[in-house]
């Protein structure tokens, strides 16, 4: 076996295979050596959690080939609005994406995720084999943090979460942003 072999083998970890985006597990590699990076040059974070609304009632309502373009659709739009060589893009579950943002410019980056939310709302998913139209949605739990709030992807994607759950219960369809206050600065404050 030559090279090439141990690449394709290597992206074959990597990605998922559905959507040809990064998976869970590169993520969480890649997590580490990207915050490091940050935290030693005083740069921000920026994490969101993705997930597609009421994505069971696609899948019921016009099948699972349906589905599954739809989840290729949407990584193609987030490959077309996410494109700067720091950005990682992940499937991080069934119908869950998680936008890892390093060195990102913190005053536009809500803007941005909120165009993302707003042009995907408009996009026509058109699956010609089993001749449906239709579109889908996506609720985004984001969080804006220094490179030092934590080591660990979980820690940033906890609080993601929490603004997802907001997302969610206001209504489905909506971006909630906030920014983390740093762990280390916190624990300078006074009581
Ligand atoms: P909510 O707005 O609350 O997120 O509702 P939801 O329907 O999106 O949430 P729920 O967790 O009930 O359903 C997720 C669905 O995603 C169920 C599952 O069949 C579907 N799903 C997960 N992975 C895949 C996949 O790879 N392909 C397809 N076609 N469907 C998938
Ligand atoms: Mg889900
Ligand atoms: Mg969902």
């Amino acid at each position: 076996r030559g090279l090439g072999d141990v690449y394709k083998r290597q992206a074959l970890a990597e990605k998922d295979p559905l959507t040809g985006l990064y998976n869970r597990r590169y993520a969480e590699d890649k997590f580490t050596a990207v915050q490091e990076l940050c935290q030693r040059s005083d740069e921000v974070i920026a994490i969101a959690l993705l997930d597609l609304d009421k994505f069971k009632f696609i899948n019921d309502t016009y099948g699972h080939h349906s589905g599954d373009l739809t989840l290729k659709l949407v990584a193609k739009q987030l490959q077309q609005d996410f494109k700067r060589n720091s950005d990682i893009i992940v499937r991080y579950g069934g119908e869950e994406f998680l936008l890892i943002m390093p060195l990102c410019n913190a005053l536009k980056i809500e803007e941005h995720l909120e165009h993302f939310r707003e042009r995907l709302s408009q996009l026509v998913i058109d699956d010609q084999e089993d001749n449906h139209q239709f579109n889908v949605t996506t609720s985004i739990g984001a969080v804006l943090g220094n490179g030092t709030y934590s080591a660990s992807l979980e820690d940033w994607v906890k609080q993601a979460d929490i603004n997802l759950y907001q997302a969610k219960h206001s209504g489905r369809n909506k971006l909630i942003f906030t920014t983390l206050k740093d762990t280390n600065a916190q624990a300078t404050e006074p009581q």
